[in-house]
């Protein structure tokens, strides 16, 4: 069974969202019907359309129900920045980066923070959108939203937060819209949302049809997923102290190992998800070292993506200015049920795996696929 370390891809379900969605996918009626079938399912989503308000300091009429988080960030850079110039966190998810390709980017120092100079000077020109994530899915770094938000209300802009990664685990993000994502709590994938907290005229929905979602995104909400959704906020937020607690030893341990191998712990002067660490391999791609743990059992991601013969660095760490070290990083991130024998088993790992790599691949740049290693022999 592999050990799975990738958490901010996609959380492992959590028991309690299981079972909400496990009832909601028995129920027959469509949330639009008039008839009891329909009520019944009405009354299932205006359950998680509260749940998720109470969480999120914001009305339930303030929820938006999308297909995930890229679908949120989407719509918030669509319907909201009406006559306003947009800027964008140069760490951003691509779901933001590639719905505002002409946005202004807000520098962020060697370790993925925002510099709120920059920010107040942009903000200084005139009305403004702006972007900004709660916490870097590639390397932890928590952003520091309320000296940010308070910059925006003093130049009266709009504040989007994407809210995906830690929700939870630290307090409720401010700004005047958030993103969400259902399989980054521990729901099902399917489900996600914007909180519109700000005033925002009329809807601009992406997608236009039957009128749901109070005219901001059409199409029959998928009721499993939703339910799904609010289970997993409402046990992250209750577990988020506890979980925090729980897996930043474990995540500080699992730093301690790789730097004595050999590895540079990135981000390291911010302030940090608890259950993230970025870690990169001088000399190594990241690609080999992620198929390198594969085969060990241990499954975590890189940031950069290997096609067409080269390694791509990642965006987030390109921004950071880390130069070749944006090809070399692998990210470990912790799920909310790991356990210190899991975290373990990387720390167990990981020194010969980069003693190995860092022999056999320093040198030549590319993307060819490193020789196969032998499979460890089954226990
Ligand atoms: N924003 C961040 C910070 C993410 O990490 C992700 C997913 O990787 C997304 C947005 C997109 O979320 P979803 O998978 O729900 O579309």
């Amino acid at each position: 069974m592999a050990v799975y370390l990738d958490a901010n891809a996609s959380e492992p379900p959590r028991p309690l969202a299981l079972d909400a969605a496990r009832r909601a996918l028995a129920l027959t009626g469509n949330p639009a019907s008039v008839h009891g079938p329909g009520r019944a399912a009405r009354a299932l989503l205006d359950s998680a359309r509260e749940t998720l308000a109470r969480l999120l300091d914001a009305r339930p009429g303030d929820i938006v129900f999308t297909s995930g988080a890229t679908e949120a960030n989407a719509l918030a850079l669509h319907a909201l920045p009406a006559g306003r110039s947009v800027l964008v966190g140069a760490t951003e998810h691509d779901s933001v980066l590639a719905a505002a390709p002409s946005a202004t980017r807000l520098a962020v120092d060697r370790d993925g923070v925002i510099d709120l100079d920059a920010a107040a000077a942009a903000l200084a020109r005139g009305p403004a959108f702006v972007a900004v994530m709660a916490a870097n899915n590639e390397t932890g770094t928590i952003q520091p939203l309320p000296a940010l938000a308070a910059l925006c209300r003093r130049h009266g802009a709009w504040l989007h937060v994407d809210a995906v990664q830690g929700l939870g685990r630290g307090p409720v993000p401010p700004g005047d819209s958030l993103a969400i994502s259902g399989h980054k709590l521990g729901g099902p994938p399917g489900a996600g949302a914007l909180v519109l907290r700000g005033p925002t005229g009329a809807p601009r929905p992406l997608i236009a049809g039957g009128g749901q979602e109070r005219g901001w995104r059409a199409g029959t909400p998928p009721l499993a997923a939703i339910a799904g959704l609010a289970a997993a906020a409402e046990a992250a937020f209750a577990a988020g102290p506890a979980e925090t607690a729980r897996l930043a030893p474990l995540r500080d341990a699992i730093i301690a190992a790789a730097e004595a191998a050999g590895a540079v712990a990135l981000a390291s002067g911010a302030p940090l998800l608890a259950n993230t660490a970025c870690l990169a391999l001088p000399g190594v791609r990241a690609d080999a070292q992620v198929i390198a743990l594969d085969l060990a059992g241990i499954a975590v991601s890189a940031g950069a993506a290997c096609s067409s013969g080269k390694v791509a660095p990642s965006h987030v760490l390109a921004a950071m200015g880390l130069g070749a070290l944006a090809g070399q990083a692998i990210r470990v991130s912790l799920p909310w049920n790991a356990t210190a024998a899991e975290a373990e088993a990387f720390i167990a790992a990981y020194p010969a795996i980069a003693a190995r790599l860092a022999g056999a691949l320093r040198g030549p740049r590319g993307c060819s696929t490193p020789a196969p290693e032998p499979r460890p022999a089954a226990a």
